[in-house]
């Protein structure tokens, strides 16, 4: 008989945690719901600020945006250059066209979805100005290494902890590397009130040029008290959660073992303690009878897997809207054959865990 996931076996997202609905419900009763910027969004941003060790926050609308905030904040101009991953997400290469300054690829570490600190150098330019940084898929970026660099250079290094909130890289949170960080609120993301996002920042002058940009009179880019209400009852579940999925991701890489037709990033866990919004695996279809990738998605779903494909990558965006600094084979190889499992399987009992492992390394 053919193995399959039920529904039942997966928890929902986001999770209905009685807590949310607590908060939302007080922020009703008392009124804030219908308030500006007032306790539930202070109180948010002092958490964000605290946890990622910065001085500044400005709640938003989306992380799409967030990212566009930021990048506002450090103050480009047109022809000012921004390095970036060529895998990353969409939006963050479309943030930096507008803004008026111009993408530069670098390429991702191999057999991984993070930046390769090594491509920094040659990429550089006059007109380079900012780093922006995404952490994927459960790979944490060497944002060590790149701040390092980023700070004898005085580039400006914006971190993407959109995919990646309560990830650890030496020591320190994910999204205090930088001098800036962009977090999302978005319906599937680990921290969620349907929609929303945070720029945190260290810098009171990068603070004030954010104020300005969104001030039209009012917040034109707003979080609502609503939304800010929903997002701070979240942090306990959020923790308890974290260390959950990091449990069965060992778990499930560990059933899938070597011959699998997912291959888990190299080095999983070496150099730090990863978030997972999906867990990301390179496909190998010669391990899968010669299955394409998206027909071993498809199948995979049929058989109640949470799991799609990654990003398609930005290597072969024309040459007349960005630069590239090398070749971006691994971003190529990574464009194509990434795929990615939703946290909410790595929230299941470890007999579902089991169960999906055997599921995944039998793709007829
Ligand atoms: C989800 C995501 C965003 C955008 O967040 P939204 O709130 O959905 O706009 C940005 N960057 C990365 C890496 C993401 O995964």
């Amino acid at each position: 008989m053919t193995k399959m996931l039920i529904p039942d076996q997966i928890p929902l997202w986001p999770p209905a945690d009685e807590s949310i609905s607590e908060s939302i419900h007080a922020a009703l009763e008392d009124g804030s719901w219908g308030r500006y910027s007032a306790e539930w969004s202070h109180d948010l941003a002092m958490e964000l600020m605290d946890r990622h060790h910065q001085e500044h926050a400005q709640l938003c609308c989306s992380g799409t945006i967030g990212v566009e905030i930021a990048l506002r904040g450090v103050g480009l101009e047109a022809g000012d250059e921004v390095l970036i991953s060529a895998y990353d997400y969409p939006g963050n290469f479309r943030a930096i066209e507008q803004v008026g300054a111009r993408p530069v690829l670098v390429d991702v570490r191999p057999d991984r979805w993070t930046m390769h600190v090594d491509d920094l150098e040659a990429a550089t330019t006059s007109a380079t100005k900012a780093v922006l940084v995404s952490h994927l898929h459960g790979d944490m970026a060497p944002v060590a290494d790149i701040a390092d660099w980023t700070r004898s250079e005085c580039f400006y290094l914006i971190e993407d902890v959109c995919q990646a909130p309560g990830g650890i890289v030496e020591g320190m949170p994910v999204g205090s590397w930088g001098e800036l960080c962009v977090l999302s609120f978005g319906g599937s993301k680990l921290l969620t009130a349907g929609r929303g996002g945070a720029v945190l920042m260290m810098d009171e002058s990068v603070a004030q040029r954010i104020t300005v940009f969104c001030e039209r009179g009012n917040d034109a880019f707003a979080l609502s008290e609503l939304q800010a209400a929903a997002v701070s009852a979240q942090w306990e579940g959020f923790d308890r959660r974290h260390g959950v999925r990091l449990e069965r991701a060992r778990q499930l890489i560990e059933r899938l073992g070597s011959s699998a037709p997912l291959q888990p990033q190299a080095d999983f866990e070496a150099y730090f303690e990863p978030a997972f919004y999906k867990l990301g695996f390179f496909y190998h279809p010669e391990r899968a009878g010669g299955m394409s990738r998206e027909a071993y998605i498809e199948a995979m779903r049929g058989r109640g897997i949470p799991i799609g494909e990654g990003f398609r990558g930005f290597h072969r965006r024309s040459d007349k809207r960005c630069r590239k600094a090398s070749s971006l084979e691994n971003a190529a190889r990574a464009a194509e054959q990434t795929v990615v499992i939703d946290q909410t399987l790595l929230l299941a009992e470890p007999d579902v865990i089991d169960l999906a492992a055997e599921i995944l390394k039998s793709a007829d």
